[in-house]
């Protein structure tokens, strides 16, 4: 469920908000990338992590192996950003263009099968 007041728009999980962006026409005008966001701690997994910084368009099919969630209690989440954010990032050195290649190791669980309402499942199964 969406709850949208005047300008601003409230999200009660992750996976409103990622429905919102994705499926809004006017946000996916200006917002068109999403970027990866893994917490910066001891408890994120490997195959989390080195997804960390990852930019791609938000129509990009990698995403539906590298989107969160990628496991049980996965705390990453995809932050909608512009084209411009999106060049001002890739320019610090810190981020990286995910279309250029998945790192190695990355993607889901062994065994998970994302949420049925995830719009990252795969059109495939
Ligand atoms: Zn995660």
């Amino acid at each position: 469920m969406i709850i949208r007041t005047g300008k601003e728009v409230r999200f009660l999980d992750e996976m409103d908000r990622q429905r919102y962006l994705a499926h809004d026409p006017e946000f996916s005008r200006i917002i068109r990338y999403w970027l990866f966001d893994a917490m910066p701690d001891s408890r994120t997994r490997p195959n989390h992590r080195v997804l960390d910084g990852g930019i791609a368009p938000m129509d990009w099919p990698g995403w539906f192996t590298c989107a969160p969630p990628l496991g049980e209690g996965c705390r990453c989440t995809l932050v909608g950003i512009t084209g411009r954010r999106r060049e001002a990032l890739l320019g610090t050195g810190h981020y990286f263009d995910l279309t250029a290649g998945i790192p190695e190791g990355a993607g889901l669980d062994p065994g998970y099968v994302r949420p049925a309402h995830s719009i990252y499942n795969d059109p495939v199964r």
